[in-house]
């Protein structure tokens, strides 16, 4: 099984010339190849990937508008013209039902920046990391690597920093659940709220919300291209990482648990978009990161043997049943945070209630029509390739 490995590292002044030159070269021939396939005539086949490559990379070195592509390595250029085609990949998928993915967009000059170097274009020597036509770079090592890593990413996050984030081969973890399976019930005010267990509580990222929007106010104030607008951007970016870092180390250490403890975890599958849409809900919901949430579950499922995660349907009436003795009572209004049951007499927790109905139905305790229980997705990546922090860093491995 793969998984990510992530450290920071320090390019000096010239390797961060050289990063930016590499960045600048990846985006353009992803940008270049995005348009060749655009600008295909309709009813004509798109070209292939290596078709692809020949054009943007190696024909465009011979132009005089992209003679500079010459000066970089050309690996991570063709890992990019790779990475569209995984693009378009997804994209076919989710035209299929299978995901969420959108048609391919082009790269933006503002956005973090990355590169991916297969074998050919990096090594490890000496406890440096070693980019073809870049020279050594400092590492800081917060964990060891598992194995010899079959490529790296490098990535420059928009508040400047750097980090290397390797792909090794890694063993399932076998570790005997406590329990056979939990339900999880994802709430605003309270983060999850278990089956079994204490309701989980998120980190309060209230003050830290409110520096950003004094920041994004002053900002949308300042002169576009100004110094001092630039010196707020890059305050901006710095707290909203902080505030991502908080989000993902808590997100990490819950789903590790949880996905540990219990062989099977379930949860309901939340129309995060469509709530989304709702303003004054939005912002709360982005912060809790429910969706990051269920990827991490499921990447670490993967990671364990014997493990699976449930997404059951969110038209599953988990809060108009009893729990106890399936007595459906019907729609309750948010305001009613405790039922008594007419039929068995059981008093519910509005919260536990449903957390125990998820875990029933997601257990496949219960015969319903509408279950969608989806079978265990393997990711690929077990980390987003996101910038973790040193913080997260040692929390993941504390249980690689
Ligand atoms: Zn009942």
């Amino acid at each position: 099984m793969k998984a990510r490995y992530t450290y920071r590292i320090y390019p000096n002044r010239l390797q961060q010339n050289k990063l930016a030159q590499v960045f600048g070269c990846v985006r353009v021939v992803y940008n270049d190849a995005l348009a060749t396939v655009k600008a295909t005539p309709k009813g004509e086949k798109w070209p292939s990937n290596a078709e692809l490559q020949k054009r943007v990379i190696t024909q465009a070195k011979q132009t005089s508008a992209r003679e500079w592509l010459s000066s970089v390595s050309v690996v991570p250029l063709q890992q990019s013209v790779q990475d569209l085609g995984f693009a378009f990949k997804h994209w076919f998928a989710a035209l299929k039902g299978n995901g969420r993915e959108r048609f391919p967009r082009f790269k933006k000059r503002s956005n973090a920046q990355s590169a991916r170097f297969t074998q050919r274009g990096f090594s490890l020597s000496n406890g440096k990391l070693i980019l073809a036509k870049m020279g050594a770079f400092k590492v800081r090592w917060s964990r060891e690597l598992p194995s010899a890593p079959s490529s790296v990413t490098i990535v420059k996050n928009t508040a400047g920093q750097y980090h290397a984030s390797f792909v090794v081969e890694v063993e399932q973890k076998s570790v005997e659940p406590m329990r056979p399976s939990i339900g999880i019930d994802l709430g605003i005010k309270v983060f999850a709220f278990p089956s079994v267990g204490k309701p989980i509580k998120a980190p309060d990222y209230s003050q830290l919300d409110r520096k950003v929007r004094r920041l994004q106010k002053r900002m949308a104030r300042q002169q576009k291209g100004s110094n001092r607008r630039e010196a707020t951007r890059l305050k901006l970016a710095k707290l909203q990482l902080k505030i991502r870092n908080i989000r993902k180390n808590f997100l990490h250490t819950q789903s590790t648990k949880l996905v540990r403890e219990n062989q099977t975890v379930s949860l309901e599958d939340l129309n995060v978009s469509g709530m989304v849409k709702n303003r004054k809900l939005s912002r709360a919901i982005s912060q809790q990161g429910w969706r990051e949430f269920r990827t991490m579950l499921e990447s670490k499922a993967a990671q364990y043997v014997n493990r699976t995660v449930n997404i059951i349907s969110r038209w599953e009436p988990t809060s108009q049943t009893c729990s106890g003795c399936g007595f459906r009572w019907g729609k309750l209004d948010l305001s009613v945070r405790s039922v008594l049951c007419i039929n068995c007499g059981a008093e519910h927790d509005r919260d536990q209630n449903a957390a125990e109905n998820i875990n029933i139905v997601g257990a496949g305790l219960a015969h319903d029509s509408k279950r969608t229980q989806r079978a265990r997705q393997t990711s690929l990546l077990a980390v987003p390739v996101e910038a973790l922090s040193h913080k997260v860093e040692q929390q993941l491995s504390l249980f690689a």
